[in-house]
Parts: structure tokens; C-alpha cells; sequence
């Protein structure tokens, strides 16, 4: 488990490369949600995703302890903040794709400086790989959310909102493997318990959930769902214990809840956020977070999309 100490250490470690983001607020949601409605803005953070949060903190250990080669094994935002890091302090990093991963994704690994080698279809293939990498190498494997430092790293953004907005009753946080919400858990439950955490995943990447009710890690078949951050089948041995131990509650969204709140959050607030972010939105639009009349803070986690993708997927 982390504690509160190593969120403060991560935040030490990472503040000259990450951004302190800002929390915007909307009133036109606020009346919709019948709460006050704020929101953390990571999707403006460098890399355009909270995932640079953790990665650095990792990435930096593991360079002090001179490491020379680091791998990653995701094409999506957990890759390019791997590659971003990595390249900025000068170590190659070698990011393992899947063979049929996007055309954007892999330029904007590129375009962060990170190699790539396409490695399978699952994370299955992909996982043994970049780790065999590291060892052939000499180098760090960066796990996307069951690893100490990436979790504590996460958890900074739970300092950041305990100082930002001072009295803050509710934060919603999406669940993908359960790195950001155990690190935001450890930071608030550790430093001011009376607030809410609630979780938030889509109807079809349930794994958390169920995990929950059956009190046993629990996995899922592979889902489809449109926030693509949130697939993981399921929760990890690091993350899960402190999520059994602090969450409040977790929220299931439906597809189409997260295609509305991504719309309304473009069309009205003018930010574009992507699908895996927009399932917070969703939760407390549907009414589903159980508190009225509180403040509420919803993370923006990201707001990577492929833009030529956008008009078909938002409704
Ligand atoms: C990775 C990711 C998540 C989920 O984070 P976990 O630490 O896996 O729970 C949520 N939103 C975005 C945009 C992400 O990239």
C-alpha cells in the first residue's frame, strides 16, 4: 500500500514537469446535476492526460537508480506520457503496441521521441514483451497502474484539489486498473476523510465493480466500450485493496450517458475531453451520485481524441 507520505514525495518529484491544471466550473451543468459542478482539467495537463502524473514519478526513480532503457506496453495515454518523460530526461524508451493499434497513436508516440515495436493483439502479448525488453536491456518496465509509484504519482491530483477548492464534499473519479482512484484515494482519506470518493466505470468494463461485490479481484471478457481508458479486464493487486479499504461508492454508466456528456461538455463548456473523462460527467447528469446541493469534483482525466473520429462518436 502507499501513504499519504509518498503522494507528497511523488508531487516533490514531479513538479517541474507536470502541470499544477486548473478547476473549471459550469453553471449550466451545476443546475442540469442539482450540484455544484467543478471539474479537474487534466485533459489540459501535458501529454493530455493525467498518465504523465505517474510516469514521471516511475520514470525518474528508475533513472536515479540509472536505468538507461525504459518500455511501456500501451498505445494510448499511458504510451505517449512514457515516451514524453523518458525522452525529456534522455533515456530511450521502447513503447510495445498492438500490430493493429491506431495511426495517431503511434504518431504521437513518435512525435514524444518513444520507439515502437508492434508486439500481438492483447495486452496478454504485449505485457511479456516489454518486459523481456527491459531485462534483454538493462532497463525499467513502466507498469500503467498496479506499481507504487505510478499509483502515488496518480494521488497527486488529490493534493492539488484539497488546495484548490477548500471545500470540496465530492470527488468523482473514472476506474480503469484503478491507478488514478487509489492514488486520489490515499491523498484524500489520509488528509480529510469527511470528503466523498466515488467511482465511475461504464456498464461494460464493470470489473471493479463486481470485484467489489464479490470481495475478490474479478475479471471481465474484453469489452468495447467507447471510453477506451476504461477497458481493463480487471483491477490490480495494488490498486484493489485500497479501493476495498476507502471507496465511498462506484457508479455504472451506459454508453449512451457517456456520448451525451461528452457532447454537452463540448458543445457547452467548450473543452474537449474524451470518452474515459466524460463517464464522470455522465454519472452525476444521470443523477446517479446520490448527494444534492454539494460541490462537487469531477476529474477530467484526459482529452485525447482522434479527431476525425469525433463526429461519429459524440451524439
Ligand atoms: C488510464 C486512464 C484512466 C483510468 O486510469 P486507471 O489508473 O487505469 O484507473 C481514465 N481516464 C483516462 C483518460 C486514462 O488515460
Amino acid at each position: 500500500m502507499i501513504i499519504i507520505h509518498d503522494v507528497i514525495q511523488a508531487r516533490e518529484n514531479i513538479s517541474d514537469i507536470t502541470h499544477e491544471t486548473p478547476i473549471l466550473h459550469s453553471s449550466q451543468l451545476s443546475d442540469i446535476c442539482g450540484n455544484k459542478m467543478y471539474f479537474k482539467a487534466e485533459h489540459l495537463q501535458k501529454t493530455g492526460s493525467f498518465k504523465i502524473r505517474g510516469a514521471t514519478n516511475r520514470v525518474k526513480r528508475a533513472v536515479n537508480d540509472r536505468a538507461t532503457f525504459i518500455t511501456a506496453a500501451s498505445s494510448g495515454n499511458h504510451g505517449q506520457a512514457v515516451a514524453y518523460i523518458a525522452n525529456k530526461l534522455g533515456v530511450p524508451a521502447t513503447i510495445v503496441v498492438p500490430v493493429d493499434a491506431n495511426e495517431s497513436k503511434l504518431n504521437a508516440i513518435k512525435a514524444f521521441g518513444g520507439m515502437i515495436e508492434k508486439c500481438g493483439t492483447t495486452s496478454a502479448e504485449r505485457l511479456p514483451r516489454a518486459k523481456e525488453l527491459a531485462t534483454e536491456h538493462n532497463g525499467v518496465f513502466t507498469p500503467p497502474y498496479d506499481d507504487l509509484f505510478v499509483m502515488a504519482g496518480q494521488g497527486t491530483i488529490g493534493l492539488e484539489i484539497l488546495e484548490q477548492l477548500e471545500d470540496t464534499d465530492v470527488i468523482v473519479v473514472p476506474i480503469g486498473g484503478g491507478g488514478l482512484i487509489s492514488g486520489i484515494l490515499t491523498a484524500i482519506k489520509q488528509k480529510k476523510p469527511k470528503i466523498k470518493v466515488i467511482g465511475v466505470e461504464p456498464e461494460t468494463a464493470n470489473d471493479t465493480y463486481l470485484s467489489l461485490r464479490n470481495g475478490k479481484i474479478t475479471s471481465i471478457p474484453a469489452t468495447t466500450t467507447i471510453a477506451d481508458g476504461l477497458r481493463t479486464s480487471q483491477p490490480g493487486n495494488l490498486t484493489f485493496p485500497i479501493v476495498q479499504k476507502y471507496l465511498d461508492d462506484l457508479v455504472l454508466v451506459s454508453e449512451e450517458e457517456i456520448k451525451l456528456a461528452q457532447s454537452f461538455v463540448l458543445e457547452r463548456m467548450k473543452q474537449l475531453i474524451e470518452p474515459s473523462s466524460a463517464v464522470t460527467v455522465a454519472a452525476a447528469m444521470s443523477r446517479k451520485l446520490g448527494v444534492e446541493d454539494k460541490n462537487v469534483v469531477c476529474v477530467f482525466s484526459g482529452g485525447n481524441v482522434y479527431i476525425r473520429n469525433l463526429a461519429s462518436t459524440i451524439s
